[in-house]
């Protein structure tokens, strides 16, 4: 289309002006700060080709490095042999295969719940829930720092909405009395996604039987990474029998895309039956939840990847917190670099581009406005030798561009 056809549409008052007036994209591309969207050539890997180019990737979710383990792809692979591509249709109707029941006995088996349901990804599996548990007269109460899928469920469901300050007990506490005795869910991130900062479940667990609130606990970022079995956030604090809900996805240790919910039966059964982005959506390929079960038993059975993990986490934490950076309240593989103001969070990223390491830029709405940070996450298959090399270039940019 010609620039005067598309100056015409422009000045139509059409409900597409908005897209042709958003020009930041295009201006952050033009000065070659654009850190989004850029294809990968390879495997997920802790190095990936880019442009023919290999990279150190230090902002991947695969915390295990099990998206390319030889046992999860071979599952993959046979599932496709035996099942084909795709299931054509949603768990309610045509959609279920015996490979879904199989997962979810294995999910509910390792969170240590009654049973499991799998959604198609770990966002549907917070608006599935969530919109469907929330009613007119129920509360839901947030972290401010949720993930956007949580807060995006709450605006599905038809009850009232309250966020609290970030892992603050005494104003979860203040939200919790002003609800009186209607429903109330509190829904938080095990591991907070930017942050890695651990939620205040044992604050959270006190004040919720207190004020007869239930808990669901979103532990995409958790599961393999904290727990003795690499079972979660409740495992880790003992607090299993706990939380009514737990919430996971396979996009990150479970090398896959998809997500669960694992409850009593009966809240299982309620979600089947409620749940939209469940019911009206098609089920999880084939390989998917195939290679979600092999991850399953590798991490089940080689404790040891998790070691490495919180080994590798602990190296680099460190090793920024020497060098000055700020790394806010993290304790876990997730480590944010934080900066603040979005262009100079930019400049990071473009320096570390050019040096071949693979960081992601972080700014508003994935954190608070004037919050910018570079999201390291660290996996358990990175080699001291590799760290050593990105601490050494991370140093020597931040001190050029004056953030340490
Ligand atoms: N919850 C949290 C805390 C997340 O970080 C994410 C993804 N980044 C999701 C839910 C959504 O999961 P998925 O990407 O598997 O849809």
């Amino acid at each position: 289309m010609s620039i005067s056809q598309k100056n015409t549409k422009k000045s139509s008052n059409s409900i597409l002006d908005k897209c042709y007036g958003f020009t930041k994209a295009q201006e952050i591309r033009e000065q070659g700060f654009y850190p989004y969207f850029i294809p990968i050539e390879s495997e997920q890997d802790t190095e990936v080709m880019i442009k023919g180019k290999k990279f150190l990737m230090l902002g991947s979710n695969s915390y295990l490095g099990l998206t390319n383990h030889p046992k999860v792809k071979e599952a993959a692979v046979e599932a496709i042999k035996k099942y084909g591509t795709g299931c054509a249709g949603s768990r309610f109707l045509n959609g279920s295969l015996d490979l879904h029941e199989i997962l979810e006995h294995k999910l509910a088996e390792f969170i240590g719940k009654e049973s499991a349901l799998v959604f198609s990804t770990g966002f549907q599996t917070n608006l599935g829930t969530i919109s469907a548990l929330s009613s007119k007269d129920d509360f839901v109460l947030i972290d401010k720092i949720d993930h956007a899928s949580i807060i995006d469920g709450t605006r599905l469901g038809f009850g009232k909405t309250i966020k609290y300050q970030h892992n603050d007990m005494n104003d979860l506490e203040r939200i919790l009395r002003m609800c009186g005795d209607c429903g109330k869910l509190i829904v938080i991130d095990g591991i907070f996604s930017m942050h890695g900062d651990i939620a205040d479940l044992p604050g959270i667990v006190k004040l919720a039987k207190e004020y007869n609130a239930s808990i669901m606990l979103d532990d995409a970022h958790a599961i393999g990474v904290l727990g003795e079995k690499g079972n979660g956030t409740a495992a880790y604090f003992g607090l299993d029998d706990d939380v009514d809900i737990v919430m996971g996805t396979f996009s990150k240790s479970l090398a896959s895309i998809g997500g669960f919910i694992a409850a009593d039966s009966e809240v299982i059964d309620y979600i089947k039956h409620h749940g939209r982005a469940l019911i009206f959506s098609a089920s999880i390929a084939p390989p998917c939840a195939a290679a979600v079960c092999a991850a399953l038993d590798i991490i089940i059975n080689e404790p040891e990847r998790r070691e490495k993990l919180w080994h590798n986490a602990h190296k680099m934490l460190n090793g920024f917190k020497r060098m000055g950076f700020n790394t806010g309240a993290s304790e876990t593989p997730i480590i944010p670099l934080i900066i603040g103001d979005d262009m100079k969070a930019f400049q990071l990223w473009r320096a570390l581009h050019d040096n071949c390491i693979f960081v992601n830029a972080v700014v508003y709405p994935a954190v608070l406005p004037g919050n910018a940070l570079m999201r390291i996450s660290v996996m358990a298959t990175h080699t001291d030798k590799q760290l050593d090399r990105a601490l050494e270039v991370i140093e020597k940019i931040g001190k050029e561009i004056e953030i340490i």
